[in-house]
């Protein structure tokens, strides 16, 4: 996929020639030649990456930079500030506004490609996410990017594989007071340390005796269990082709030293809120899944889960002509419970009757929640008559013992009414539900705390 590229500059002849060499290597490229130009394009959702001049008339980079990571609609694309003025001041500046990275006019043609290329996987990895999370958000689930906008990258446990000490302790004293910072000098113990997950950000020197960083830093990619620890490289000047290496590589960013103190901090910054942004998208995706599938009181599976696959059991148990049976189950008089002792004792019923029946089936049993005090267990390769024992022993187990209502213990009595069928020859699982539940209503009718079969 191309990756939109949206250059801001008020210079038309800036934007000719970033254009012409973006264009060369295949970006789709759009332009604005002012900053309100550049917001509207973002709020559009018209680009991957953007390309800022600071300085224009009107509102200037850092201010149009400031709005985009302000705005939960644009806060997650990438911004490159382009400078005329390689101060690190003005590097902070851009930094401190949110962006992404930035770039020095003369612009470095290698450089621009790498970073801009780098930036454009980043966006794409995070639309992905947030697609996905949007669902999320729809069940009624905190949404991430309130998360992401709030986290300052602040705080966490870096790890330096550095083996010049004086260069060390420069480092450390400069995070002292924002980051809790290790030195490793062996290049393998860091490997050992990133694949623990304890580290949040890896600052690698490239300039290492005796051992090639940029090997370490191809390995930590490589490997599943250190794939996303965001990589921050230390070079000299010269290194500048070991640094476009690192990138291919996958290294996050680099710097260049003398380190500036407020750059390094910036850019860990910018590394670590980005991190943290793409683990919350994933830990929601992780949790709407299970939502979906999962009623959150009993922690059973929901009826979603159920519909979905009682067919597939249904069909399986034809193909391999097993039997299959399948017990329909509804808690006694619970309205009543409600009533009496009130929802929240209520619910510790639900909860306390999913633990027993837990407890009392086997693992190839499939429970789930319906709604309400209605349960149903599928049961695969078992005949209606062992069926009919193991439901026996579900009713059993639950009126053995009084149910623990309130947080002082006191408790109350429970019963349970179960309807049971057995997969006929039909292999059609809404008629197999439609008679087990036709067995349940009968056991109610004949007067409840009792198990009833209905034969194929
Ligand atoms: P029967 O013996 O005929 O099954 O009578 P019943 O009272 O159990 O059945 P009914 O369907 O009349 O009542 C079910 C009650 O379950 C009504 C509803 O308020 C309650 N209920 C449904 N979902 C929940 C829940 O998640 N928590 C609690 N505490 N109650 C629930
Ligand atoms: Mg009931
Ligand atoms: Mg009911």
């Amino acid at each position: 996929m191309t990756a939109r590229v949206l250059v801001v500059d008020d210079v038309a002849p800036n934007l000719k020639l970033l254009e012409a060499r973006l264009t060369a290597e295949y970006f789709d490229v759009t332009t604005a030649t002012s900053g309100a130009e550049a917001l509207l394009a973002c709020g559009r959702d018209d680009c991957d990456v953007v390309l800022l001049d600071v300085m224009m008339p009107g509102m200037n980079g850092f201010e149009v930079c400031r709005r985009l990571k302000k705005d939960p609609a644009t806060a997650h694309i990438p911004v490159v500030m382009v400078t005329a003025l390689d101060q690190p001041s003005d590097r902070f500046k851009g930094l401190d506004a949110g962006a992404d990275d930035f770039l020095t006019k003369p612009i470095d043609e290698v450089a621009l490609i790498a970073r801009v290329r780098s930036l454009a996987r980043l966006k794409m990895v995070l639309d992905e996410l947030r697609t996905r999370a949007s669902t999320s958000v729809s069940l009624g689930m905190p949404d991430p990017l309130v998360h992401a906008l709030a986290e300052d990258g602040l705080g966490g446990h870096l790890l330096l594989v550095e083996d010049r000490a004086s260069s060390a302790d420069q480092i450390k004293f400069v995070l002292r007071d924002k980051y809790t910072v290790d030195v490793e000098p062996d290049p393998q113990e860091a490997l050992v340390q990133a694949i623990s997950g304890r580290c949040d950000l890896f600052i690698v020197s490239l300039g290492l005796h005796g051992f090639d960083a940029l090997r370490l830093c191809s390995q930590i990619r490589s490997l599943e269990r250190s794939r996303q620890l965001p990589i921050l490289c230390l070079a000299e000047l010269e290194d500048r082709p070991r640094v476009l290496r690192a990138l291919d590589i996958g290294v996050n960013d680099f710097l260049t030293r003398p380190i500036d103190a407020n750059e390094l901090t910036a850019r860990i910054r910018t590394q670590l809120r980005r991190k943290r942004y793409a683990d919350k998208l994933r830990d929601n995706v992780q949790a709407s899944i299970e939502l979906a599938v999962v009623d959150p009181l009993t922690g059973l599976n929901n009826r979603r889960y159920f519909e979905t696959h009682l067919s597939a059991l249904v069909g399986q148990a034809a193909d391999r002509g097993r039997p299959l049976s399948l017990m329909v189950l509804d808690i006694d008089h619970f309205k009543e419970v409600n009533d009496t002792y009130g929802h929240e004792a209520g619910d510790r019923v639900l909860r306390g009757f999913a633990e027993r029946v837990r407890r009392v089936i086997r693992v190839p049993d499939l429970v789930c929640r319906l709604g309400g005090e209605e349960f149903v267990i599928v049961m695969p390769d078992t005949h209606l008559d062992v069926a009919t024992k193991i439901a026996e022993r579900v009713r059993a187990e639950v009126e053995r013992e009084r149910f623990v209502v309130a947080e002082d213990g006191s408790r109350i009595a429970v019963t349970v009414s179960i309807g049971l069928a057995e997969r006929g020859h039909d292999g059609e699982p809404e008629g197999l539900f439609r008679r087990a539940d036709r067995a349940l209503y009968r056991a109610k009718s004949s007067g409840r705390n009792r198990v009833s079969a209905e034969a194929a």
